[in-house]
């Protein structure tokens, strides 16, 4: 497994924090929720990996994992939090907007969803973050246990003719370890490791 020396660097708050702009990186979003740390988690083999983003103060932050040097997997927090006061909220979607739009190491996105949930708003907002710069960017539908091998399978064909070819999509569990590999294909191919 390429992703499984995973290991937590730093948190970062503002774009000037960022490590040189000269890797390859991956970065990972979803809902709170959705099973984002789960996801991680079990890419890397690790259990307790993802848990650093769930620390308060790394909460809104990109929590940069190096998996190979100058290889990173990067961890948004998870978005469609309530408590977060608006003005925040705000100055934090500006922050992630000039990151997609500027990071040039930037090789990949991964949204994670729950597959019962899948692309909701902010779900298709980080995705047109991806679209808008040609970022190529896969679909996680996670949680695929709570659903049946033809619900999984429906909801994967009607999310794939939704994304219309701009993003990939594959059914996941990190409980059912369904789909570890294929994810992790696409996202050490990303990272060229
Ligand atoms: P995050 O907020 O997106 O990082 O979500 P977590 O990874 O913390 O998961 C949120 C909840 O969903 C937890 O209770 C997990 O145990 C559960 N969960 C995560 N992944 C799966 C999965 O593949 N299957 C099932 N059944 N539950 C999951």
């Amino acid at each position: 497994n390429p992703l499984a020396r995973a290991k937590y660097i730093n948190s970062v708050h503002s774009l000037r924090q960022l490590p040189p702009d000269d890797g390859r990186e991956v970065v990972f979003a979803g809902r709170s929720n959705a099973g984002k740390s789960s996801a991680l988690n079990a890419l890397t083999n690790q259990h307790g990996l993802a848990r650093v983003s769930k620390t308060p103060g790394r909460t809104q932050a990109l929590n940069y994992f190096e998996v190979a040097e100058g290889r990173y997997l990067v961890d948004l927090p998870g978005y469609g939090y309530a408590k977060v006061p608006e003005a925040m909220r705000e100055a934090w979607k500006g922050t992630i907007n000039r990151y997609f739009q500027e990071r040039a190491s930037l090789a990949g996105l991964v949204v994670v969803m729950d597959i019962r949930h899948p692309l909701r708003e902010y779900d298709l907002q980080m995705l047109d973050y991806a679209f808008a710069r040609n970022l190529p960017a896969h679909c996680l539908l996670t949680k695929a246990d709570k659903l049946g091998r033809g619900e999984q399978g429906n909801t994967l064909l009607k999310v794939r003719k939704e994304l219309a070819g701009r993003a990939t999509a594959q059914v996941f569990s990190a409980d059912a370890k369904l789909g570890v590999d294929e994810a992790r294909a696409v996202i050490s191919g990303w990272l060229e490791i």
